[in-house]
Protein backbone atom coordinates (compact mmCIF):
# COMPACT_ATOMS: atom_id res chain seq x y z
CA UNK A 1 0.00 0.00 0.00
CA UNK A 2 1.33 3.36 -0.56
CA UNK A 3 1.00 6.32 1.29
CA UNK A 4 -0.34 9.42 0.45
CA UNK A 5 3.51 11.44 -0.33
CA UNK A 6 4.61 8.85 -2.05
CA UNK A 7 1.41 8.68 -4.15
CA UNK A 8 2.18 12.82 -4.46
CA UNK A 9 5.76 12.23 -5.37
CA UNK A 10 5.03 9.76 -8.45
CA UNK A 11 2.11 11.84 -9.79
CA UNK A 12 4.83 14.77 -9.89
CA UNK A 13 7.64 12.97 -11.18
CA UNK A 14 5.15 10.97 -13.69
CA UNK A 15 5.61 14.50 -15.47
CA UNK A 16 9.06 15.61 -14.64
CA UNK A 17 11.83 15.72 -16.81
CA UNK A 18 15.52 16.73 -17.40
CA UNK A 19 14.77 16.15 -21.02
CA UNK A 20 15.34 19.11 -23.59
CA UNK A 21 12.66 21.45 -23.21
CA UNK A 22 9.70 21.49 -25.26
CA UNK A 23 10.44 24.54 -27.32
CA UNK A 24 14.03 22.64 -28.05
CA UNK A 25 12.36 19.66 -29.34
CA UNK A 26 10.46 21.92 -31.52
CA UNK A 27 13.57 24.15 -32.96
CA UNK A 28 15.28 20.79 -33.99
CA UNK A 29 11.73 19.87 -35.85
CA UNK A 30 12.04 22.84 -37.85
CA UNK A 31 15.69 22.52 -38.48
CA UNK A 32 15.09 18.90 -40.39
CA UNK A 33 12.27 20.45 -42.42
CA UNK A 34 13.79 23.44 -43.81
CA UNK A 35 16.16 21.38 -46.57
CA UNK A 36 12.65 20.46 -48.35
CA UNK A 37 11.32 23.98 -48.69
CA UNK A 38 13.06 24.66 -51.30
CA UNK A 39 12.47 28.81 -52.13
CA UNK A 40 9.99 28.98 -49.60
CA UNK A 41 12.94 28.37 -46.66
CA UNK A 42 13.78 31.74 -46.74
CA UNK A 43 10.40 32.33 -44.92
CA UNK A 44 11.52 29.61 -42.33
CA UNK A 45 12.93 31.65 -39.45
CA UNK A 46 9.58 33.35 -38.88
CA UNK A 47 8.41 29.85 -37.62
CA UNK A 48 11.45 30.17 -34.97
CA UNK A 49 9.71 33.75 -33.30
CA UNK A 50 6.26 33.39 -31.92
CA UNK A 51 3.89 36.10 -33.39
CA UNK A 52 2.74 37.56 -29.50
CA UNK A 53 3.71 36.11 -26.35
CA UNK A 54 1.21 37.14 -23.27
CA UNK A 55 2.46 36.66 -19.69
CA UNK A 56 0.02 37.92 -16.96
CA UNK A 57 -0.79 37.59 -13.53
CA UNK A 58 -3.77 36.02 -12.00
CA UNK A 59 -4.57 37.43 -8.55
CA UNK A 60 -7.66 35.00 -6.87
CA UNK A 61 -8.74 35.23 -3.42
CA UNK A 62 -9.08 31.82 -2.07
CA UNK A 63 -11.66 30.02 -0.09
CA UNK A 64 -9.58 30.88 3.04
CA UNK A 65 -9.46 34.49 2.17
CA UNK A 66 -5.55 33.99 1.64
CA UNK A 67 -4.99 36.27 -2.06
CA UNK A 68 -3.12 34.21 -4.38
CA UNK A 69 -1.62 35.04 -7.72
CA UNK A 70 -1.39 32.59 -10.24
CA UNK A 71 1.11 32.76 -13.80
CA UNK A 72 -1.02 32.58 -16.40
CA UNK A 73 0.24 33.09 -20.56
CA UNK A 74 -1.58 33.10 -24.36
CA UNK A 75 1.23 32.36 -26.95
CA UNK A 76 0.21 33.36 -30.97
CA UNK A 77 2.83 31.55 -32.71
CA UNK A 78 1.57 32.43 -35.99
CA UNK A 79 -1.57 33.67 -37.72
CA UNK A 80 -0.70 33.73 -41.17
CA UNK A 81 -3.68 31.23 -42.56
CA UNK A 82 -6.25 32.57 -39.88
CA UNK A 83 -7.13 33.56 -36.30
CA UNK A 84 -4.85 31.73 -33.39
CA UNK A 85 -6.53 28.64 -32.58
CA UNK A 86 -5.27 26.18 -29.55
CA UNK A 87 -6.04 25.00 -26.41
CA UNK A 88 -5.51 26.41 -22.38
CA UNK A 89 -3.96 24.22 -19.83
CA UNK A 90 -4.16 23.97 -16.20
CA UNK A 91 -0.79 22.16 -15.11
CA UNK A 92 1.77 22.57 -12.17
CA UNK A 93 4.50 22.82 -14.71
CA UNK A 94 2.95 25.07 -17.73
CA UNK A 95 5.63 27.09 -18.66
CA UNK A 96 6.34 30.22 -20.98
CA UNK A 97 8.87 27.55 -22.83
CA UNK A 98 6.69 24.97 -23.22
CA UNK A 99 3.12 27.38 -23.99
CA UNK A 100 5.23 28.81 -27.06
CA UNK A 101 6.14 25.29 -28.28
CA UNK A 102 2.43 24.19 -28.11
CA UNK A 103 1.44 26.86 -29.49
CA UNK A 104 3.86 26.68 -32.59
CA UNK A 105 2.66 22.43 -32.72
CA UNK A 106 -0.55 24.41 -33.12
CA UNK A 107 0.37 26.07 -35.95
CA UNK A 108 2.05 23.13 -37.63
CA UNK A 109 -1.26 21.10 -36.82
CA UNK A 110 -4.31 23.60 -38.57
CA UNK A 111 -2.10 23.76 -41.40
CA UNK A 112 -1.33 20.10 -42.18
CA UNK A 113 -5.43 19.70 -41.82
CA UNK A 114 -5.55 22.62 -44.19
CA UNK A 115 -7.95 24.31 -41.36
CA UNK A 116 -8.06 27.87 -41.63
CA UNK A 117 -6.50 29.13 -38.63
CA UNK A 118 -3.22 30.02 -37.34
CA UNK A 119 -1.74 28.47 -34.03
CA UNK A 120 -1.88 29.83 -30.10
CA UNK A 121 -1.80 28.46 -26.72
CA UNK A 122 -2.55 29.27 -23.21
CA UNK A 123 -1.95 27.91 -20.17
CA UNK A 124 -2.02 29.14 -15.87
CA UNK A 125 0.63 27.07 -13.75
CA UNK A 126 -1.02 26.07 -11.31
CA UNK A 127 -2.28 22.50 -9.97
CA UNK A 128 -6.55 22.17 -10.55
CA UNK A 129 -6.69 19.14 -8.07
CA UNK A 130 -6.17 21.57 -5.28
CA UNK A 131 -8.86 24.25 -5.89
CA UNK A 132 -12.41 24.43 -5.13
CA UNK A 133 -14.88 24.62 -7.70
CA UNK A 134 -15.41 28.33 -6.95
CA UNK A 135 -11.51 29.03 -6.63
CA UNK A 136 -11.06 27.29 -10.13
CA UNK A 137 -13.85 29.82 -11.53
CA UNK A 138 -12.53 32.83 -10.59
CA UNK A 139 -9.24 31.70 -11.36
CA UNK A 140 -10.63 30.94 -15.36
CA UNK A 141 -12.87 34.36 -15.06
CA UNK A 142 -9.53 36.35 -14.18
CA UNK A 143 -7.26 34.59 -16.94
CA UNK A 144 -9.89 35.06 -19.64
CA UNK A 145 -9.97 39.07 -18.64
CA UNK A 146 -6.19 39.55 -18.82
CA UNK A 147 -6.23 37.83 -22.08
CA UNK A 148 -9.15 39.22 -23.14
CA UNK A 149 -7.58 42.04 -25.70
CA UNK A 150 -6.00 39.37 -27.74
CA UNK A 151 -8.59 36.52 -27.85
CA UNK A 152 -11.61 36.83 -29.83
CA UNK A 153 -13.75 34.78 -32.95
CA UNK A 154 -11.71 36.40 -35.40
CA UNK A 155 -8.32 36.50 -33.61
CA UNK A 156 -7.50 33.96 -31.54
CA UNK A 157 -10.03 30.92 -29.93
CA UNK A 158 -9.15 28.98 -27.22
CA UNK A 159 -10.34 25.39 -26.26
CA UNK A 160 -9.65 22.31 -23.88
CA UNK A 161 -6.68 20.84 -23.26
CA UNK A 162 -4.82 19.34 -20.18
CA UNK A 163 -7.10 19.73 -16.66
CA UNK A 164 -9.43 21.99 -18.55
CA UNK A 165 -13.57 21.09 -20.24
CA UNK A 166 -16.64 22.04 -21.21
CA UNK A 167 -17.60 24.08 -17.84
CA UNK A 168 -14.02 25.74 -18.18
CA UNK A 169 -15.11 26.65 -21.72
CA UNK A 170 -18.53 27.91 -20.81
CA UNK A 171 -16.68 30.66 -18.03
CA UNK A 172 -14.56 31.80 -20.39
CA UNK A 173 -17.12 32.63 -23.03
CA UNK A 174 -19.08 34.38 -20.31
CA UNK A 175 -16.34 36.50 -19.04
CA UNK A 176 -15.66 37.43 -22.54
CA UNK A 177 -19.17 37.98 -23.81
CA UNK A 178 -20.12 39.92 -20.11
CA UNK A 179 -16.70 42.29 -21.31
CA UNK A 180 -18.06 42.38 -24.93
CA UNK A 181 -21.69 43.39 -24.04
CA UNK A 182 -22.72 40.26 -26.32
CA UNK A 183 -23.04 36.41 -26.54
CA UNK A 184 -19.82 35.63 -28.48
CA UNK A 185 -20.01 32.10 -28.66
CA UNK A 186 -17.09 32.08 -31.18
CA UNK A 187 -14.83 32.60 -28.53
CA UNK A 188 -14.23 29.43 -27.64
CA UNK A 189 -14.63 25.88 -28.21
CA UNK A 190 -14.95 22.80 -27.11
CA UNK A 191 -18.22 24.07 -25.27
CA UNK A 192 -21.33 22.96 -23.95
CA UNK A 193 -24.01 21.70 -26.17
CA UNK A 194 -26.82 23.97 -25.19
CA UNK A 195 -24.03 26.94 -25.55
CA UNK A 196 -22.92 26.32 -28.79
CA UNK A 197 -20.56 23.37 -28.56
CA UNK A 198 -20.37 20.82 -31.06
CA UNK A 199 -21.41 17.08 -31.23
CA UNK A 200 -18.56 14.57 -31.22
CA UNK A 201 -16.36 17.59 -29.98
CA UNK A 202 -15.42 15.75 -26.07
CA UNK A 203 -14.12 12.15 -28.18
CA UNK A 204 -12.97 14.09 -31.05
CA UNK A 205 -8.57 13.85 -30.62
CA UNK A 206 -9.85 10.07 -29.13
CA UNK A 207 -11.14 9.75 -32.22
CA UNK A 208 -8.67 10.90 -34.15
CA UNK A 209 -5.92 9.24 -32.49
CA UNK A 210 -7.98 5.78 -33.15
CA UNK A 211 -8.38 6.89 -36.89
CA UNK A 212 -4.71 7.52 -37.30
CA UNK A 213 -3.96 4.00 -35.92
CA UNK A 214 -6.41 2.42 -38.11
CA UNK A 215 -5.00 3.70 -41.27
CA UNK A 216 -1.51 3.46 -40.11
CA UNK A 217 -2.14 -0.22 -38.88
CA UNK A 218 -3.60 -1.07 -42.54
CA UNK A 219 -0.83 -0.09 -44.35
CA UNK A 220 1.68 -2.08 -42.62
CA UNK A 221 -0.75 -5.04 -42.36
CA UNK A 222 -1.72 -5.02 -38.54
CA UNK A 223 -5.12 -6.49 -37.82
CA UNK A 224 -6.64 -4.08 -34.89
CA UNK A 225 -8.64 -7.35 -34.01
CA UNK A 226 -6.63 -8.91 -31.16
CA UNK A 227 -3.91 -6.26 -31.42
CA UNK A 228 -2.11 -5.27 -28.00
CA UNK A 229 -2.12 -1.70 -26.91
CA UNK A 230 -0.49 0.41 -24.08
CA UNK A 231 -1.90 3.36 -23.70
CA UNK A 232 -0.14 6.73 -21.30
CA UNK A 233 -2.45 8.74 -20.21
CA UNK A 234 -6.04 8.16 -19.14
CA UNK A 235 -7.58 11.65 -19.53
CA UNK A 236 -10.11 13.10 -22.05
CA UNK A 237 -7.63 11.67 -25.30
CA UNK A 238 -6.50 8.42 -23.47
CA UNK A 239 -9.89 7.10 -22.38
CA UNK A 240 -11.73 7.77 -25.40
CA UNK A 241 -8.91 6.51 -27.86
CA UNK A 242 -9.20 3.60 -25.35
CA UNK A 243 -12.65 2.88 -26.22
CA UNK A 244 -12.31 3.33 -29.62
CA UNK A 245 -9.93 0.32 -29.74
CA UNK A 246 -11.02 -1.97 -27.80
CA UNK A 247 -14.75 -1.70 -29.47
CA UNK A 248 -12.81 -2.13 -32.74
CA UNK A 249 -11.13 -5.62 -31.25
CA UNK A 250 -8.26 -4.78 -29.81
CA UNK A 251 -6.65 -5.43 -25.99
CA UNK A 252 -5.55 -3.04 -23.82
CA UNK A 253 -3.05 -4.50 -21.88
CA UNK A 254 -1.56 -1.61 -19.80
CA UNK A 255 -2.23 1.77 -19.13
CA UNK A 256 -0.97 4.45 -16.90
CA UNK A 257 -1.83 8.26 -15.93
CA UNK A 258 -0.91 9.98 -13.41
CA UNK A 259 -2.12 8.92 -10.55
CA UNK A 260 -1.26 5.12 -11.26
CA UNK A 261 -0.18 2.06 -14.02
CA UNK A 262 -2.53 -0.89 -14.58
CA UNK A 263 -0.67 -3.95 -16.20
CA UNK A 264 -3.21 -7.22 -17.21
CA UNK A 265 -1.88 -9.64 -20.21
CA UNK A 266 -5.75 -10.30 -20.65
CA UNK A 267 -6.51 -7.34 -21.15
CA UNK A 268 -8.09 -4.38 -19.31
CA UNK A 269 -12.00 -3.79 -19.21
CA UNK A 270 -11.88 -0.12 -20.62
CA UNK A 271 -15.51 0.79 -20.43
CA UNK A 272 -15.78 -0.18 -16.68
CA UNK A 273 -12.36 1.85 -15.72
CA UNK A 274 -13.96 4.86 -17.92
CA UNK A 275 -16.88 4.41 -15.32
CA UNK A 276 -14.92 4.39 -12.19
CA UNK A 277 -12.42 6.35 -13.21
CA UNK A 278 -14.68 9.58 -13.35
CA UNK A 279 -15.74 8.61 -9.68
CA UNK A 280 -12.31 7.77 -7.91
CA UNK A 281 -9.63 9.94 -9.31
CA UNK A 282 -7.81 8.30 -11.85
CA UNK A 283 -6.99 4.56 -12.56
CA UNK A 284 -5.16 3.34 -9.39
CA UNK A 285 -3.13 0.27 -9.23
CA UNK A 286 0.59 0.32 -9.28
CA UNK A 287 2.29 3.83 -8.59
CA UNK A 288 2.47 6.51 -11.79
CA UNK A 289 5.47 6.20 -12.57
CA UNK A 290 5.89 2.46 -12.92
CA UNK A 291 8.81 1.93 -15.79
CA UNK A 292 7.45 -1.56 -16.32
CA UNK A 293 4.63 0.14 -17.98
CA UNK A 294 7.09 0.62 -21.18
CA UNK A 295 8.68 -3.05 -20.84
CA UNK A 296 4.74 -4.17 -21.36
CA UNK A 297 4.82 -6.06 -24.45
CA UNK A 298 2.56 -4.82 -27.23
CA UNK A 299 1.97 -3.64 -30.86
CA UNK A 300 0.41 -0.29 -30.56
CA UNK A 301 1.56 2.32 -28.08
CA UNK A 302 -0.46 5.44 -27.47
CA UNK A 303 1.43 8.57 -25.65
CA UNK A 304 -1.51 10.40 -24.44
CA UNK A 305 -0.16 12.24 -21.61
CA UNK A 306 2.32 15.06 -21.48
CA UNK A 307 5.22 16.12 -23.66
CA UNK A 308 9.05 14.38 -23.54
CA UNK A 309 7.97 11.01 -22.17
CA UNK A 310 9.42 9.02 -24.89
CA UNK A 311 13.02 9.30 -24.16
CA UNK A 312 15.67 7.38 -25.74
CA UNK A 313 15.87 4.82 -23.20
CA UNK A 314 12.54 3.71 -23.59
CA UNK A 315 12.70 4.10 -27.04
CA UNK A 316 14.77 1.60 -27.29
CA UNK A 317 12.78 -0.93 -24.72
CA UNK A 318 9.74 -0.81 -26.49
CA UNK A 319 8.12 -3.70 -28.68
CA UNK A 320 5.23 -1.67 -29.86
CA UNK A 321 5.02 -1.80 -34.19
CA UNK A 322 3.61 1.92 -33.74
CA UNK A 323 3.60 5.06 -31.50
CA UNK A 324 0.52 7.37 -31.69
CA UNK A 325 1.25 10.33 -30.14
CA UNK A 326 -2.40 11.28 -28.64
CA UNK A 327 -0.17 14.07 -26.76
CA UNK A 328 1.62 17.00 -28.23
CA UNK A 329 5.31 16.90 -27.95
CA UNK A 330 5.80 13.08 -26.40
CA UNK A 331 8.96 12.09 -28.40
CA UNK A 332 12.19 13.69 -27.93
CA UNK A 333 14.26 14.18 -30.83
CA UNK A 334 16.81 11.55 -29.99
CA UNK A 335 14.23 9.01 -29.58
CA UNK A 336 12.50 9.57 -32.63
CA UNK A 337 15.58 8.43 -34.23
CA UNK A 338 15.71 5.47 -32.10
CA UNK A 339 12.16 4.46 -32.90
CA UNK A 340 13.21 5.18 -36.71
CA UNK A 341 16.52 3.16 -36.46
CA UNK A 342 14.31 0.05 -35.21
CA UNK A 343 11.90 0.62 -37.68
CA UNK A 344 9.01 1.46 -35.58
CA UNK A 345 6.06 3.80 -36.99
CA UNK A 346 5.61 6.80 -35.36
CA UNK A 347 2.27 8.87 -36.09
CA UNK A 348 3.51 12.19 -34.70
CA UNK A 349 0.91 14.45 -32.18
CA UNK A 350 0.27 16.85 -35.86
CA UNK A 351 -1.69 14.88 -37.09
CA UNK A 352 -2.02 11.94 -34.99
CA UNK A 353 -4.04 14.38 -32.45
CA UNK A 354 -5.51 16.84 -35.00
CA UNK A 355 -9.00 15.49 -34.35
CA UNK A 356 -10.17 17.75 -31.75
CA UNK A 357 -8.63 20.89 -33.17
CA UNK A 358 -10.66 19.80 -36.55
CA UNK A 359 -14.10 19.29 -34.75
CA UNK A 360 -13.30 22.98 -32.93
CA UNK A 361 -13.39 24.26 -36.11
CA UNK A 362 -16.57 22.74 -37.30
CA UNK A 363 -17.48 24.14 -33.98
CA UNK A 364 -16.46 27.74 -34.92
CA UNK A 365 -18.69 27.25 -38.30
CA UNK A 366 -21.30 26.08 -36.68
CA UNK A 367 -21.23 28.85 -33.94
CA UNK A 368 -20.52 31.27 -36.92
CA UNK A 369 -23.95 29.80 -38.84
CA UNK A 370 -25.92 28.86 -36.21
CA UNK A 371 -26.94 25.77 -37.72
CA UNK A 372 -25.98 22.52 -36.04
CA UNK A 373 -25.03 19.31 -37.86
CA UNK A 374 -25.46 15.47 -36.48
CA UNK A 375 -23.15 13.67 -34.94
CA UNK A 376 -22.96 11.06 -37.43
CA UNK A 377 -22.00 13.90 -39.96
CA UNK A 378 -19.37 15.27 -37.73
CA UNK A 379 -17.44 12.20 -37.31
CA UNK A 380 -17.90 10.79 -40.75
CA UNK A 381 -16.44 14.93 -41.98
CA UNK A 382 -13.42 14.26 -39.54
CA UNK A 383 -13.10 10.74 -41.08
CA UNK A 384 -12.81 12.06 -44.79
CA UNK A 385 -10.71 14.87 -43.49
CA UNK A 386 -8.01 13.10 -41.59
CA UNK A 387 -7.69 10.03 -44.12
CA UNK A 388 -7.01 12.77 -46.65
CA UNK A 389 -4.65 14.41 -44.63
CA UNK A 390 -2.81 11.43 -43.92
CA UNK A 391 -3.14 10.34 -47.40
CA UNK A 392 -0.79 13.37 -48.67
CA UNK A 393 1.29 13.20 -45.80
CA UNK A 394 2.39 9.72 -46.70
CA UNK A 395 2.34 10.39 -50.36
CA UNK A 396 5.16 13.67 -49.66
CA UNK A 397 6.88 10.87 -46.87
CA UNK A 398 7.46 8.42 -49.66
CA UNK A 399 8.52 10.75 -52.17
CA UNK A 400 11.43 12.03 -50.42
CA UNK A 401 12.24 9.15 -47.82
CA UNK A 402 11.39 11.42 -44.55
CA UNK A 403 9.74 10.25 -41.24
CA UNK A 404 6.19 11.14 -41.55
CA UNK A 405 7.07 13.95 -38.52
CA UNK A 406 9.40 15.36 -41.30
CA UNK A 407 6.47 15.16 -44.16
CA UNK A 408 3.72 16.92 -42.44
CA UNK A 409 6.01 19.51 -41.44
CA UNK A 410 6.32 19.97 -45.17
CA UNK A 411 3.23 19.79 -45.77
CA UNK A 412 2.16 22.31 -42.61
CA UNK A 413 5.28 24.26 -43.60
CA UNK A 414 4.72 24.88 -47.66
CA UNK A 415 0.77 26.04 -46.57
CA UNK A 416 2.29 28.69 -43.66
CA UNK A 417 5.02 30.12 -45.60
CA UNK A 418 3.61 30.55 -48.81
CA UNK A 419 0.43 32.52 -46.84
CA UNK A 420 3.24 34.26 -45.23
CA UNK A 421 5.11 35.26 -48.49
CA UNK A 422 1.71 36.25 -49.89
CA UNK A 423 1.00 38.67 -47.49
CA UNK A 424 4.24 40.15 -47.53
CA UNK A 425 5.85 42.23 -44.76
CA UNK A 426 3.88 45.19 -43.00
CA UNK A 427 4.88 47.91 -43.57
N1 LIG B 1 -5.97 21.25 -27.09
C1 LIG B 1 -6.21 20.55 -28.31
C2 LIG B 1 -4.93 20.35 -29.08
O1 LIG B 1 -3.85 20.35 -28.52
C3 LIG B 1 -7.33 21.17 -29.13
C4 LIG B 1 -7.10 22.60 -29.51
C5 LIG B 1 -8.33 23.23 -30.16
O2 LIG B 1 -9.35 22.59 -30.32
O3 LIG B 1 -8.22 24.42 -30.48
O4 LIG B 1 -4.95 20.11 -30.26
Amino acid sequence: MTNTNEKTAARLSYAKSDAPSPWATYLVQVERVAPYLGNLARWVETLRHPKRTMIVDVPIEMDDGVVRHFEGFRVQHNLSRGPGKGGVRFHPQVTLDETMALAAWMTIKTAAMDLPFGGAKGGIRVDPFMLSQNELEKLTRRYTSEISMIIGPQKDIPAPDVNTNAQVMAWMMDTYSMQMGFTASGVVTGKPLHLGGSLGRVKATGRGVFVTGREAASRIGLALEGARVCIQGFGNVGSSAAELFAYNGARIVAIQDQWGTLIDEAGIDVKALVATSHQTKGIGGSPANNEAFWDTPCDILILAALESQMTPDRARRTTAKMVLEGANGPTLPGADDILSDRNILVMPDVICNAGGVTVSYFEWVQDFSSFFWSENEINARLDTLMVEALRKIWACADRNSISLRTATYVIACERILTARQERGLYP
